[in-house]
């Protein structure tokens, strides 16, 4: 297959490009480095089956010459402290970034594929959530362009499915880590490994009490690769139901680091969920799919990689 993805330099985006290679497909990245990295796309740059387009999907994605199978759209920035520094972006990626990537589609007949967010959930009051839940959103606060930029991208994606017969795709993904984040994304799991890395007090944002549901990235490229083989068309959770507070995520990353951590707590951001867990019922029918990594082993895997890029960083430093 031939696979166009926009956001090809991002975290996600550079394991679907190694995914997508490995099965034998061919991949155009497009990306314009908001939030990704070139060295994501210099791992396949001499790649004979990759090809990579430099473009804000904002303003247009450049025509293809060639017959496409799928459409998928994964720019976005995706960490809070990045979308809130890129609001407006953020915002365009969601809106205009969607619709260009769906016309294109179009105009190939090829297959649409949206990354979707569990944030269209907000500060959910169901718990965990599925699929149904509608969601509980603050539609102006910090964290608005990102979240209304997901609803919309999903209301204009069932849009072309319905109105103009796209066949499309959309996946809620929820928070996924693994090697290749970028170092200052600002992500807990970014953060927390770095600082225990660098021997600084691992920050908790308010009392810690606060639960994610971590999902390695391997297990969320997995469903992906499902759901591309399976005609459904409303939304679905992929996400790991393991459930921690942020203090117990403190005690996992000591176990994996095998030493105590310090931690110091800082002010918790505007409007930042409480809970958050998936509802996986639908992916585990449909697509006969559950996470396989647990929490400690990815994020044992990741930390090897952070720790090779950190030595990697000081051999480079001038002296
Ligand atoms: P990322 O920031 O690492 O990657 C996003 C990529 O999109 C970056 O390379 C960035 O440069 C690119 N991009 C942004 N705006 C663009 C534009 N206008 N034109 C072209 N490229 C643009 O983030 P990620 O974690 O890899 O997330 C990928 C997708 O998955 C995003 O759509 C995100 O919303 C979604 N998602 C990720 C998570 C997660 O936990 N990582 C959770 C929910 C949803
Ligand atoms: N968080 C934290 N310390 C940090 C970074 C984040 O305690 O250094 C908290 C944050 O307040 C949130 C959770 O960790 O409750 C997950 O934050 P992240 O930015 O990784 O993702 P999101 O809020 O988008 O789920």
């Amino acid at each position: 297959m031939r696979i166009l993805l926009t956001g090809s330099a991002g975290f996600v985006g550079s394991h679907l490009v190694e995914r997508f290679l490995h099965e034998g497909h061919s991949v155009i990245g497009v990306d314009n480095y908001l939030s990704g990295q070139p060295a994501n796309t210099a791992l396949f740059e001499h790649h004979p089956r990759f090809r990579f387009v430099q473009a804000d999907v904002s303003l247009g994605i450049p025509a293809q010459q060639e017959p496409l199978d799928w459409v998928m759209h994964f720019a976005s920035p995706a960490s809070p402290p990045h979308y809130q520094q890129h609001p407006i972006a953020t915002l365009m990626v969601g809106a205009q970034g969607t619709q260009h990537s769906l016309e294109l589609a179009r105009a190939h007949g090829a297959r649409f594929f949206l990354a979707s967010t569990s944030e269209v959930y907000g500060d959910p009051l169901v718990h965990p959530q599925p699929e149904s839940y509608w969601g509980h959103v603050n539609p102006n606060g910090l964290r608005s362009c990102y979240d209304e930029a997901k609803r919309y991208a999903e209301a204009i994606t069932m849009a072309y499915h319905r109105h103009h017969g796209v066949d499309t795709r959309i996946i809620r993904i929820f928070n996924t880590y693994g090697p290749r984040m970028r170092a200052d994304d600002g992500r807990v799991i970014t953060n927390f490994l770095h600082q225990a890395l660098r021997g600084e007090a691992l920050t908790v944002y308010g009392d810690g009490s606060q639960t994610r549901s971590f999902q390695y990235i391997d297990d969320l490229v997995e469903g992906i690769v499902r759901l591309m083989g399976t005609p459904y068309h409303e939304p679905v959770n992929l996400g790991n139901p393991d459930e921690f507070t942020m203090l117990e995520l403190v005690r996992v990353v000591q176990e994996v680091l095998g030493r105590p951590l310090q931690i110091i707590h800082e002010a918790m951001p505007q409007d930042d969920p409480r809970q958050r867990q998936p509802d996986i019922s639908r992916a585990l029918e449909l697509l006969g799919w559950r996470p396989a990594v647990a929490l400690r082993d990815g994020l044992r895997l990741t930390l090897e990689q952070v720790r090779g890029a950190q030595v990697i960083s000081q051999e480079r430093r001038p002296s």
